[in-house]
């Protein structure tokens, strides 16, 4: 087996860039992350880099309004993993990250590109709803700009966050489960996907050096933690001993209160609604030409739903 990959990873210190940068220096890759010169002054940031660095990674300096910064700093690896804000704003993330193409386009070097995705798969969402297709559309321009420039690639779907799902028991706007009530989306039933953000981290950084996903969409779908609302609330009520109320929320009544809310909070709903009123993560078999990532990493112990609703007891 040749030499690990060397990883630059952008967007180092957020909510999942922290966490492939923890598990890039754990799988024993040279790992190096982005630090932007517009950090400025913000501690947080600033100090976590710094302890990125005590335990092994390499800064870069660089700036996404410097385009040779970017250049320079692609070509001090093999693997760029994009982990980018998703905030929903059109423009956003998709003019960061076509910067971030045009830089490994110019450095020639990179042998797999990972695109800031890490959600539901973009390239099944063209009939998505107004406002949040935005997301999906975004993301397919990146796509397009990829595959155009030949980059190697993979396209990680990483289905649902388990901090923000699984912790407020599949509603929009909570994170801590409650032990009083619950709001059914529709009938509760969609199955939907739940993944621990560590474990897409680690999944992601073993895509890596496998050929089997390059140029592919690698889907997160472990087994055990594809479950529907009521699934999940049931097993929360069993860890509480305790039965919630349920009132439903029915699809008319969902989009009677998505239209008072702002365009971020809509754009958000909309993709509550593929997924828990219309099951658009588990509607699909994923063809023979993509992966699913438990399937190729069995040995990875994924976080099971359950035992992650545990943390809230
Ligand atoms: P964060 O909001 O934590 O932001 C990640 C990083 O984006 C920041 O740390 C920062 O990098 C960079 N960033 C933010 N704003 C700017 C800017 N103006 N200019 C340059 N860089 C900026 O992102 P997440 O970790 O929540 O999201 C990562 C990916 O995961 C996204 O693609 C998102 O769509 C997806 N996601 C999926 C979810 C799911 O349930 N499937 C849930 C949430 C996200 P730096 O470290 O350099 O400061």
């Amino acid at each position: 087996m040749g030499a690990k990959s060397k990883v630059l990873i952008i967007g180092g210190t957020g909510y999942l860039g922290k966490r492939l940068v923890k598990a890039s220096l754990e799988h024993g890759h040279e790992t190096y992350v982005l630090q932007r010169q517009e950090i400025g002054v913000d501690i947080e940031k600033i100090q976590m880099l710094l302890s990125f660095k005590k335990q092994g990674a390499h800064l870069v300096i660089g700036s996404f309004n410097d385009h040779l910064s970017l250049v320079e700093a692609v070509k001090q690896v093999d693997v760029v993993i994009c982990a980018v804000s998703g905030v929903h704003i059109r423009s956003h993330q998709i003019l960061l990250q076509l910067k971030l193409v045009d830089a490994i386009k110019e450095a020639g070097n990179i042998k797999r590109f990972f695109p800031s995705e890490f959600g539901t798969d973009p390239a099944r969402m063209a009939d998505a709803l107004e406002p949040g297709r935005v997301t999906f559309d975004d993301k397919m321009v990146v796509r397009k700009a990829v595959e155009d420039a030949g980059i190697p690639f993979t396209y990680v779907s990483a289905n649902c966050f388990a901090g923000y799902m699984v912790g407020g028991l599949c509603q929009p706007g909570h994170i801590l489960p409650s032990r009083e009530s619950v709001t059914i989306l529709g009938d509760g039933n969609k199955k939907s996907i739940f993944v621990d953000e560590d474990d897409i981290a680690s999944y992601t950084i073993r895509m890596i050096d496998d050929s089997r996903t390059c140029n592919k969409t690698v889907y997160i779908r472990p087994s055990e933690n594809i479950l529907s609302q009521k699934e999940v609330v049931q097993l929360w009520e069993k860890l509480i001993g305790k039965q919630l109320q349920k009132p439903y929320l029915s699809e008319q009544d969902f989009f009677n209160i998505m239209k008072g809310q702002g365009y971020e909070e809509q754009v958000g709903l909309t993709h509550y609604y593929h997924v828990y009123y219309q099951g658009c993560l588990t509607n699909f078999e994923i063809e023979k030409h993509n992966e699913e990532a438990s399937a190729l990493y069995p040995d990875i112990k994924y976080v099971k739903v359950e035992e992650y609703l545990k943390q809230y007891l």
